[in-house]
């Protein structure tokens, strides 16, 4: 990388591993920007960057927040529709059900006619056999007649049954519904205000890295990618705030000059003095 198109903004650690004699002790070697004003630009550059980085943090969350929203939304749907179609699966149920009740009403009134017309035989019949024959036949048409009443008496209790469910659970999934419309009117409320912040976010990005430093800018960006979202991170006393590794003496010194954008031996992210406030 290093000698391509560009000399890089950033230093490297001077210590590479491949390379036989290399000196974990620090960077020895910088890119240094020339400027009358070096020390004072370099600090406010990387003052920026740790601006920059703030504005990518909140992007980022905006990202995972406009992202979650749409999948809450479909899981709510999804719950809504299954309720839905258990209920439409309960109505074919109790369709059935009429149906069947339907089929043993006819049934009914069929027995009951075999019995009034066995009766009515009874008189015409010449016979002491033909007449036995026939009350036999009576009393069995009877005895039908009577299992047909209590099968059709239960289906007409399970029906009943049925149709309470049936409006409870109407009830039940109008509710569902008001709750979804309401929570579907939220996330696209939120999902509004999420687009206009990040509008407002983008441009703040914008005018932040406007005053950075191009080349600065392209290694902070490859950096935020490289290190998760934190390429610019305060010294903790002496040690490194991404990595938590103790930093060398030489290195915290020059950090805390400024002459230079200076990166930790270990994560390589930039590091710099935390701003004192009052
Ligand atoms: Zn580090």
């Amino acid at each position: 990388m290093e000698g391509a198109t560009r000399a890089p903004v950033i230093n490297r650690p001077a210590h590479n591993r491949l390379v036989p004699g290399s000196s974990p002790g620090g960077p020895t070697k910088f890119f240094a920007m020339v400027n009358d004003n070096g020390e004072k630009i370099l600090r406010d550059q990387v003052l920026l960057l740790v601006k920059m980085q703030e504005v990518d943090l909140r992007r980022s969350q905006q990202q995972v927040e406009e992202r979650s929203l749409p999948e809450k939304l479909q899981i709510a749907e999804q719950a809504l529709q299954k309720k839905k179609e258990e209920f439409s699966k309960l109505q074919a149920k109790s369709a059935e059900k009429d149906r069947g009740r339907r089929e043993q009403e006819l049934e009914l009134k069929v027995q009951e006619e075999q019995v009034v017309k066995l009766r009515d035989r009874l008189i015409k019949l010449k016979t002491n056999e033909e007449y036995k024959a026939n009350l036999k036949e009576i009393e069995n048409a009877k005895v039908r007649k009577g299992e047909l009443e209590e099968s059709l008496l239960i289906s007409m209790e399970e029906g009943d049954l049925l149709k309470k469910e049936i409006s409870d659970r109407a009830l039940s999934i109008q509710e569902a519904e008001q709750q979804f419309q309401v929570e579907k009117g939220k996330i696209e409320e939120a999902l509004s205000t999420l687009s206009v912040t990040a509008r407002s976010l983008e441009s703040e990005w914008i005018s932040l890295s406007e005053m950075v430093d191009q080349n600065i800018l392209d290694d902070y960006k490859k950096l935020l990618i490289q290190r998760k979202g934190l390429a610019v991170v305060p010294l903790h006393g002496n040690t490194c705030g991404g990595c938590n590794f103790s930093l060398p003496p030489q290195l915290i010194a020059l950090v805390k000059t400024c002459e230079k954008i200076l990166t930790c031996t270990y994560c390589h992210r930039i590091l710099y003095t935390p701003v004192k406030t009052g």
